[in-house]
C-alpha cells in the first residue's frame, strides 16, 4: 500500500512537472493551484507577491496596452514598454514622408517632446472575483438556451453595476470554461497615453513579414509609451498639464540575462483560444475558413506589397495595414502545418471515443451528454458553406478599403431618408476628423486594383448562391473582366476622392445625399449586407445559437469525465499567467535550436538589397566598435530567446519575468511551428518569443542616445 501511493505520488508529481508548460492561469487562483508547482520549477516569490487585493503586486505594474496588446511599468515615472508592433499604428501616425518615424525611429529627449496619442488607453486589473453563483441566479437546467443567456446577462448586469458604484472603474463579467464558471473583473484606464520612444522599423521590424512568426529571430520589438494622469494621479483626459503617473508597482530590470533551463513566467492577456473543441470543429477550420483566407489576404497582400514598393509614400500609408493582413495569413499558414503535425484530428477523434463510451456507460450521463457529439457535429456540417461565405465576404468582399468606407456612411444615408435635420448635421461633423485621417492613409489606384483582384477571386471561389446580387450582376454586365468594372467604380465613387466627398458633404440637400445612396460602391456594400443579414447570418445562427450551449456541456463533461485533471480555461482577454522555462527545440530532423540569438546574428542577416534586413548604419558602427556596454553577455549582445510559455495572440508585449519577479524580457511572439498552440498546445514544439530586455536596454542607451530614460529604470545585476 505504502509503496502503491509512493509511486502514486511520484506519478502526480512528474505529470504536473511534465505538464507544467501548458496552461494559462487565473492569477486569483494561484494560490489554490498552481503556486506550488511554479515554485518547484524555480519561482521565488508568493502567490500574494503576483495577484494580490491587499498588498502591491505585480500585476499592478501590467495594462492592457490599447485594444489587444499588454504592457509593463519600468518606471516610477509612468514609463511603459509594449512591442513595437503594438505601439505599430500609433507611430505610423505620426509619421510623415518628413518626419518618417516608422524608418527613423523617434525619441523624445525630454518629457515636452512625448507625443499624445488620441484615442489610445491602458487599462489595470482592479481586481477579480469569482462570481459564478450569482450569474447563475435564476438559472435552471431544463431552461432553454436563450433564457439562460438573458438571465445570466441580467444578473451579469447588476453585478457589474455594484462593483462599480462611486468609483470611475469599469467591470465586467467574463465566462470561463464555455460558461460553466463567471468572473467579475474591475478596471481601471487611463488616457493620456504618449509616445516616448521606438527604434527605426529597420529594428523594431527587423526581418519583417519574412522573419515574423519564425525563430531564430532578431527583431528588436520594443516601443516606450508614459502614462499622464492629473495632478491627483488619478485618470484624466489629455491636456497638456497632466503629470507623469505613479505606479503603485513597476518592473524591476534584471541584466543577468538568461540561461537554458530557468523559470519563465509571462503575465499578460492572451486573446483566444480553443483548447476544448471537438475534432470536427478543427476538422471544418482546416478545411475551409483558414485556407479561403490564406488564399484571399496572398492575393489582398500581392497588390498591396507591389504598391508599396512604388513610392515611398504609399509605403508608408499601408505599412501598418499590410502588417495587419500579413500578420494573421501567416500565422494561419503555420496553423495548418502544426496540427497536421501534432495529428491534432486524430488525436481529438481518440479521446472522444473515450468520451463517448464513458457517456454511455452510465443512464444518467447517457442521457445528459451522450448525444452531445453527434448533435454539435450535425451543426457544424451543416454550417460549413456558411463559414465559407462568412470568409468570403470579409476577406474578399469587404477586402477593398472603398466597401468599408462607404459603409461608415450608412447610417448617416439612412437618416437622410427621413429629411435632412440639424442631427443629420451632427453626424457628417462628427465624421469629418475621421475622414481625414482616412484619406491619410489611402491610395486610390492601390484600392482599385484591390476591388478588381478581390471581386474576380469573389466571383471565381464560391459558389453564387453565396454571393451578393450585385457581384453576379456585374459579372454578367462586365462580361467577367473585373478591373472594368473598378475602373468604372473609381471613376464615378464619391467614397474615392476626398475633395468630392467633402464637397458634398459641406453642402448637403436631397439630391447629393441620392447620389451617396446610388454611389457604386455603396451600392455592392448594401448588396453585401443584403448576403449577410439574409442568407449567410440565418445559416449561421442557425447552429450558432446551440454551438455555445453544446461546448458549454461538452466542456463541463469533459471535466467530469476527468476529475484528477487540472484544467485551465481558454484565453479569452483578461489576465493570465503562463510559466515554463528558457528552452530550445527541434523543430524537424536533424535540427536543433537554441535557445538565443545575438547582434553578431544580425550581422550576419544584413543585406542592404533587401528591404527587411537593412541593418542601420549607427548599430554597425556599435557593432564594429563592440560597444555594448553594460549590456554585453559573452563579447555580443543578445537579442531574443525562446521559452515554453504557453501564450497567445494579446500576449504581445507582455512582460516575461524571472524566478525572483524581475523583467528579462518582453513577449512578442511564437514559432511557426507552434502555433497551434491556440488549438492544441505541444511541449515539445511549442516556444513564445521574447525580445531579452538588454538589447531593449543597449537600443535606447547606446543607439538612441535616450540615457535619461535608462536613469528612470531600477536595473538589477
Ligand atoms: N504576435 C502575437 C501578438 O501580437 C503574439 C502571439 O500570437 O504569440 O499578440
Amino acid at each position: 500500500m505504502k509503496k502503491l501511493s509512493f509511486i502514486l505520488i511520484f506519478f502526480i508529481l512528474a505529470g504536473s512537472l511534465l505538464r507544467a508548460e501548458e496552461g494559462m492561469w487565473i492569477p486569483l487562483l494561484l494560490k489554490k493551484y498552481k503556486i506550488e508547482d511554479m515554485q518547484r520549477a524555480g519561482f521565488k516569490l508568493t502567490a500574494e507577491d503576483v495577484y494580490s487585493v491587499n498588498q502591491v503586486c505585480l500585476k499592478d505594474a501590467i495594462v492592457i496596452f490599447g485594444g489587444g496588446c499588454t504592457g509593463e511599468l519600468i518606471s516610477g515615472e509612468g514609463l511603459l514598454i509594449t512591442n513595437h508592433h503594438c505601439g505599430y499604428g500609433n507611430i505610423q501616425k505620426h509619421s510623415t514622408v518628413e518626419h518618417d518615424y516608422l524608418t527613423d525611429g523617434f525619441w523624445a529627449m525630454s518629457k515636452g517632446e512625448e507625443l499624445p496619442n488620441p484615442g489610445l488607453s491602458v487599462t489595470f486589473l482592479v481586481r477579480i472575483e469569482d462570481v459564478t453563483d450569482a450569474s447563475l441566479v435564476g438559472v435552471t437546467a431544463s431552461m432553454p438556451s436563450v433564457d439562460r443567456e438573458k438571465t445570466i446577462q441580467k444578473n451579469a448586469a447588476n453585478i457589474q453595476a455594484e462593483a462599480i458604484k462611486g468609483t470611475s472603474y469599469t467591470a465586467k463579467v467574463t465566462p470561463f470554461f464555455n460558461g460553466n464558471q463567471y468572473f467579475l473583473f474591475v478596471y481601471e484606464s487611463y488616457n493620456d497615453v504618449r509616445l516616448v520612444g521606438a527604434p527605426p522599423s529597420a529594428i523594431g521590424k527587423f526581418g519583417g513579414e519574412t522573419d515574423n512568426w519564425i525563430w531564430p529571430r532578431h527583431t528588436g520589438d520594443f516601443s516606450l509609451f508614459r502614462i499622464y494622469a492629473g495632478a491627483d494621479n488619478r485618470p484624466a483626459a489629455y491636456s497638456p498639464n497632466n503629470v507623469p503617473y505613479k505606479p503603485k508597482k513597476f518592473f524591476p530590470i534584471s541584466l543577468r540575462g538568461v540561461e537554458p533551463g530557468d523559470f519563465t513566467m509571462v503575465f499578460g492577456y492572451p486573446g483566444r483560444t480553443t483548447e476544448y473543441v471537438p475534432s470536427f470543429v478543427i476538422e471544418s477550420q482546416v478545411n475551409y475558413s483558414i485556407p479561403a483566407s490564406v488564399d484571399l489576404r496572398t492575393k489582398r497582400l500581392d497588390v498591396i506589397m507591389a504598391a508599396m514598393e512604388t513610392s515611398p509614400e504609399i509605403r508608408i500609408q499601408y505599412s501598418a495595414k499590410k502588417s495587419g493582413i500579413a500578420n494573421t495569413w501567416k500565422k494561419n499558414q503555420g496553423v495548418l502545418l502544426g496540427l497536421k503535425k501534432v495529428n491534432a484530428i486524430q488525436r481529438k477523434l481518440d479521446f472522444e471515443k473515450r468520451f463517448q463510451q464513458w457517456a454511455d456507460a452510465d443512464p444518467g450521463r447517457h442521457l445528459q451528454y451522450g448525444s452531445i457529439l453527434e448533435q454539435y457535429k450535425d451543426i457544424i456540417v451543416k454550417q460549413a458553406p456558411f463559414e465559407l461565405a462568412n470568409t468570403y465576404a470579409h476577406e474578399a468582399g469587404e477586402a477593398p478599403e472603398i466597401i468599408g468606407f462607404a459603409g461608415r456612411f450608412e447610417s448617416l444615408i439612412d437618416l437622410a431618408a427621413k429629411g435632412i435635420s440639424p442631427e443629420f448635421q451632427k453626424v457628417v461633423d462628427n465624421n469629418k476628423a475621421g475622414i481625414a485621417s482616412y484619406f491619410k492613409d489611402y491610395d486610390a489606384p492601390t484600392d482599385q486594383k484591390l476591388l478588381a483582384v478581390m471581386m474576380e477571386a469573389y466571383a471565381k471561389g464560391i459558389t453564387p448562391d453565396f454571393q451578393p446580387e450585385l457581384l453576379k450582376k456585374i459579372a454578367v454586365d462586365f462580361k467577367g473582366d473585373f478591373e472594368k468594372y473598378a475602373k468604372s467604380v473609381f471613376e464615378t465613387s464619391v467614397f474615392a476622392n476626398q475633395d468630392e466627398l467633402m464637397g458634398i458633404l459641406n453642402n448637403l440637400n436631397a439630391k447629393s445625399v441620392k447620389k451617396l445612396a446610388n454611389d457604386p460602391a455603396f451600392m455592392m456594400l448594401k448588396s453585401l449586407r443584403k448576403l449577410q443579414t439574409e442568407i449567410i447570418n440565418p445559416g449561421l445562427s442557425r447552429g450558432q445559437g446551440q454551438i455555445p450551449e453544446l461546448q458549454r456541456l461538452y466542456m463541463k463533461a469533459q471535466m467530469e469525465m476527468q476529475p484528477e485533471k487540472l484544467f485551465y480555461p481558454d484565453a479569452n482577454s483578461t489576465l493570465r499567467i503562463t510559466y515554463g522555462k528558457v528552452d530550445g527545440f527541434l523543430p524537424a530532423d536533424g535540427i536543433e535550436y537554441r535557445h538565443l540569438t545575438t547582434l553578431d546574428g544580425i550581422m550576419q542577416k544584413d543585406n542592404p538589397q533587401i528591404y527587411d534586413y537593412r541593418v542601420p548604419e549607427k548599430l554597425k558602427k556599435l557593432y564594429l566598435a563592440k560597444d555594448y556596454g553594460q549590456y554585453a553577455s559573452n563579447n555580443t549582445v543578445p537579442v531574443c530567446f525562446i521559452s515554453s510559455n504557453h501564450t497567445s495572440g494579446g500576449n504581445s508585449g507582455s512582460p516575461v519575468i524571472n524566478a525572483q519577479g524581475q523583467l528579462i524580457g518582453i513577449n512578442f511572439d511564437r514559432n511557426w511551428e507552434g502555433t497551434m498552440s491556440d488549438i492544441m498546445y505541444d511541449p515539445d514544439l511549442c516556444r513564445n518569443i521574447s525580445l531579452d530586455i538588454r538589447y531593449a536596454l543597449f537600443i535606447i542607451d547606446k543607439f538612441a542616445g535616450a540615457t535619461h530614460l535608462i536613469k528612470e529604470m531600477q536595473l538589477v545585476r
